[in-house]
């Protein structure tokens, strides 16, 4: 045998599971066809949020009279400079991997892996060279990429995906993005501060759909009053690319419309990559479109298992390094539960940022709860205030009877930087009264989320 561990695709899932598997002691393998660290490190979650640094930047400077400064001359946004620094961000993180690699005595072997019969994985490299590889176990964490819709074909100039978002060549004068989830509205964020004319188009009767429905009613204010035109309940029925320009007709609640964009990007939702990765010819259930798995991230062949964006659960960086953790974990023989996915976060970095756990008051209320719900604003905060960033609250989703801290949605400047609170104190169970009662540092953006908690509670100070 080869390996102990080959693990198909670098990303979060991937590197993260080799990492682990070599400290409890495993030989392990990585296959990786392109560069290491996956979508996130390199088309994904960071190169993005390098972007979105830049936008605040500007979205800072164009505001920096009303901080006090002043700077002289029109600030302008170097594209192209804006684009680099985010590549060569990506850049850095993917070396990074590969240094981890060394440290733990992982090996990488480039290539195209693909799992066959009796626990083989064939690589195929760059040259066309194939070589077999056998382990004892194989995790698959092949990742996804950009979905597209049959009547939004994307021809990577006109109609594009994130990954061409991500390195346009030229500041667009107009963008239409198609899609309000966390990518479409970070680009739609990212290019409307930049000074495209965007305009956002969502299918279903919010942005942000899958959050709470105030936070969702915050951001498209947010969004229209800094000029981006936001069209919700409505949906993309075809593009038409004329020369430079894309025509897009939009259906709309109260009829057609049509929207002439330089480009249209289409951000509504990923596709997995499972294809020539052998999942036919050994047998791997698949069902639409997601390896099936168990809590341990078993397929049903033994000994291959799957983690990550093509298994079932939220398409996320920490969600998909948690279940290579517990994978190899249970591999390695350890006790270990399975992962809870009623306390995952989720982060959208426009701005104001959204940072989300648990339920939304909808969800809680439909489930049946009882519940408790405390808000407090940003514009109640010393911190906010001095920040000059009142945007946004802190709204907190409890279970009346029991008290249980059933969800936390917030909205306003640097709160993904909060949630980590709420998912460690649901994680050990605190309640509310506990959470009152631990001294929140001031003046700080966290003592919101104190606040809000004391609302429900009908013990809150400052408003
Ligand atoms: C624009 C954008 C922004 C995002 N922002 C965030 C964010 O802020 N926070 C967050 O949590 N998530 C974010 N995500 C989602 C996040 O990137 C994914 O959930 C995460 O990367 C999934 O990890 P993974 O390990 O499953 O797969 P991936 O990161 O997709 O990695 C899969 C790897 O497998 C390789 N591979 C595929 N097939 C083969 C093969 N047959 N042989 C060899 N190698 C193969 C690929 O080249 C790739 O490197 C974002 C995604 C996008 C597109």
């Amino acid at each position: 045998m080869n390996y102990d561990l080959i693990v198909i695709g670098s990303g979060p899932g991937g590197y993260v599971a080799a990492i682990r598997a070599s400290q409890l002691g495993l030989k392990v393998g990585v296959v990786e066809k392109a560069e290491l660290g996956g979508i996130c490190l390199n088309w994904g979650c960071i190169p993005t949020k390098a972007l979105m640094k830049s936008a605040q930047v500007f979205d800072y400077m164009k505001h920096a009279a009303e901080y006090g400064i002043n700077l002289s001359g029109d600030v302008k946004p170097d594209f192209e400079a804006i684009v680099k620094r985010s590549r060569s961000v990506a850049d850095g993180m993917s070396k990074g991997i590969q240094f981890l690699f060394k440290k733990n005595k992982i090996e990488h072997i480039a290539g195209y892996g693909k799992v066959k019969p009796g626990k083989i994985v064939e690589v195929t490299d760059m040259d066309g060279k194939v070589t077999e590889y056998s382990a004892g176990h194989i995790i698959l964490a092949t990742g996804a990429r950009s979905r597209e819709l049959p009547n939004l074909k994307q021809d990577g100039k006109k109609i594009i995906g994130y990954r061409e978002a991500m390195v346009l060549p030229y500041l667009p004068e107009s963008m239409v993005v198609v899609g309000s989830g966390a990518i479409g509205s970070e680009f739609a964020y990212f290019y409307n501060t930049m000074g495209t004319k965007v305009t956002l188009v969502e299918f279903m009767p919010n942005v942000v759909p899958v959050e709470d429905e105030e936070v969702s009613k915050q951001l498209e204010r947010s969004f229209k009053k800094s000029g981006m035109k936001v069209m919700t309940s409505s949906t993309v029925e075809s593009v038409e690319v004329s020369g430079d320009k894309c025509k897009v007709t939009i259906q709309t609640k109260k009829g057609q419309e049509v929207v002439e964009a330089d480009i249209v990007l289409s951000a509504v939702g990923i596709a997995t990559n499972l294809e020539n990765l052998g999942i036919e010819e050994t047998g791997i259930q698949v069902e639409k479109g997601k390896v099936v798995v168990d809590e341990f991230y078993r397929t049903n062949v033994e000994g291959v298992y799957a983690i990550g964006d093509i298994v079932h659960g939220p398409a996320l960086a920490h969600v998909a390094s948690h279940e290579g953790i517990i994978c190899v974990e249970k591999i390695a023989g350890k006790h270990v539960d399975p992962l809870d996915y009623g306390n995952i976060p989720g982060c959208t970095y426009t701005h104001p940022e959204i940072a989300s756990v648990g339920m939304t008051e909808k969800a809680a209320r439909e489930a049946g709860y009882d519940v408790k719900i405390g808000k407090f604003p940003f514009s109640a905060s010393g911190k906010a205030s001095a920040a000059g960033n009142k945007e946004g609250f802190v709204k907190v989703v409890f279970d009346a009877k029991y008290g249980e801290w059933l969800g936390a949605h917030l909205i306003g400047d640097n709160v993904t930087e909060m949630i980590a609170e709420v998912v460690v104190a649901r994680k050990l169970e605190t309640t509310g009264e506990e959470i009152i009662k631990a001294v929140h540092p001031h003046p700080t953006m966290s003592e919101a989320i104190m606040e809000a908690v004391a609302a429900a509670y009908d013990e809150v100070i400052h408003i």
